[in-house]
C-alpha cells in the first residue's frame, strides 16, 4: 500500500566527533523516504531550491519512489546545520534557513490523493493541515513535529492533533508539548487531543508505543560505531510506517513489529552521514537485524505454582 510523505528536502551541514559533512542531502522527507521505500511504495512531496543536487536522489527513483511531487523553486533550499556533543547524546542547531520552504504551499498531485498512509514529516503544522485537506480517506495519518514548531506554531499543532492517528515525537518534545515531565502523563495528554497512538522516541534508548490501554517498548539496536545521529527519528518513522503499509494493518501485533522495523531503520541511519547507508541497504540486512531484535528481547518464563 502506498505512503504519501510530505517533509523537508534539505541540505544539512553536520559536525560530529567523528568528522563533518557539508551541505549533504537530508531533511525529514528524505530520511523518511530512504527508509520507508525499502519496505513499501513511497510518494514524496516537498520543495527544493535551484541549488539542490537532485541527482543525489536518483537512488530513490531507481527503487520506485515517485518524486514528481518534489517542486523546484527559484532560491535557496532549506538548510539546517547542527553540531553533536562528544557522546552524541545531544545536539545544538547552529542554523536553520527556511529558503524556498518559507513560501511552500504543498500541492498534492491528484494521483497521490488516495494514498492509504500519510506521513506528515516535520514541517510547519499549518502546512501539515493543508496536506490533510487535500487527501481523500487515508487509513492512517502519522505525524512528526519538533520543538521549533511546538514553540512557534502551537495552536495550529493542537488543531492538527485532532486529525492525527499516530503522533511520533521524541521524549523532550512529548514533555514540551504536554507540559508534563512524566512521559505517561504526556502521552495521555496527547491522546486526549486526538491521536489514538503515541510513539515516543528516546534516541539510543529506543522507543515506546502508547496504545489506548497497552504499551510496547523497543530498545535501540546496540551499535559499535555511531557515526551521525541526524535523521534517525525520520528513519525510525520510515521503518514504522513502511512496515505498517507493507502489511496494511494496524493490529497491535503488527504495530509491535512496526516498532522493531522503526528501530532497525533508525540504527542503520546513524551508521553513516546523510542517507548514505540506505543507498546499499537490502532486504536481507534489514531482516537480519529484525531477527537480532527478536533474539535479544524475547524470553521464556515458566510460572511456578507456589505450594506454600
Ligand atoms: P532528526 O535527526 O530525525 O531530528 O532529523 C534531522 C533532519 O531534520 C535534518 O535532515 C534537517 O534537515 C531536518 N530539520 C531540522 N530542522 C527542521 C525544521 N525546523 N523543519 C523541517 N525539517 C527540519
Amino acid at each position: 500500500m502506498s505512503i504519501l510523505v510530505v517533509g523537508s528536502v534539505a541540505l544539512d551541514s553536520v559536525e560530529t566527533p567523528f568528522g563533518s559533512a557539508d551541505r549533504v542531502i537530508g531533511g525529514s522527507g528524505v530520511f523518511f523516504t530512504a527508509a520507508a521505500s525499502l519496505l513499501a511504495p513511497v510518494r514524496l512531496v516537498g520543495v527544493v531550491g535551484d541549488d539542490y543536487p537532485l541527482e543525489k536522489l536518483d537512488f530513490l527513483t531507481e527503487r520506485g519512489v515517485d518524486l514528481s511531487g518534489v517542486e523546484r523553486a527559484e532560491g535557496e533550499s532549506f538548510f539546517w546545520a547542527g553540531r553533536y556533543s562528544h557522546d552524541l547524546s545531544s545536539r545544538d542547531t547552529l542554523e536553520t534557513r527556511l529558503g524556498v520552504f518559507a513560501d511552500f504551499k504543498p500541492r498534492i498531485p491528484e494521483a497521490y490523493r488516495d494514498s492509504r498512509y500519510v506521513f506528515l514529516g516535520n514541517i510547519d503544522p499549518v502546512l501539515q493541515l493543508e496536506v490533510l485537506d487535500q487527501m481523500r480517506e487515508p487509513a492512517a495519518v502519522i505525524c512528526d513535529t519538533m520543538n521549533y514548531w511546538i514553540e512557534g506554531s502551537r495552536d495550529a499543532l493542537v488543531e492538527l492533533l485532532k486529525r492525527v492517528d499516530i503522533l511520533m515525537v521524541n521524549d523532550a518534545e512529548a514533555r514540551q508539548l504536554a507540559g508534563d515531565h512524566n512521559l505517561l502523563g504526556a502521552a495521555r495528554w496527547i491522546q486526549e487531543r486526538g491521536p489514538r497512538l503515541v510513539v515516543v522516541k528516546k534516541g539510543e534508548h529506543g522507543a515506546i508505543l502508547f496504545g489506548p490501554d497497552w504499551m510496547f517498548f523497543v530498545p535501540g539496536f546496540p551499535l559499535e560505531v555511531i557515526f551521525d545521529p541526524t535523521g534517525a527519528g525520520d528513519a525510525f518513522a520510515g521503518g514504522f510506517v513502511g512496515h505498517m503499509a507493507s502489511v496494511d494493518s494496524q493490529e497491535p501485533d503488527d504495530l509491535r513489529r512496526a516498532m522493531v522495523y522503526g528501530s532497525v531503520m533508525g540504527s542503520y541511519a546513524v551508521e553513516s552521514f546523510s542517507v548514505d547507508r540506505f543507498r546499499s541497504l537490502d532486504e536481507k540486512e534489514i531482516l537480519h537485524r529484525v531477527m537480532q531484535f527478536k533474539q535479544m528481547t524475547s524470553f521464556e518464563h515458566q510460572l511456578v505454582e507456589s505450594d506454600g
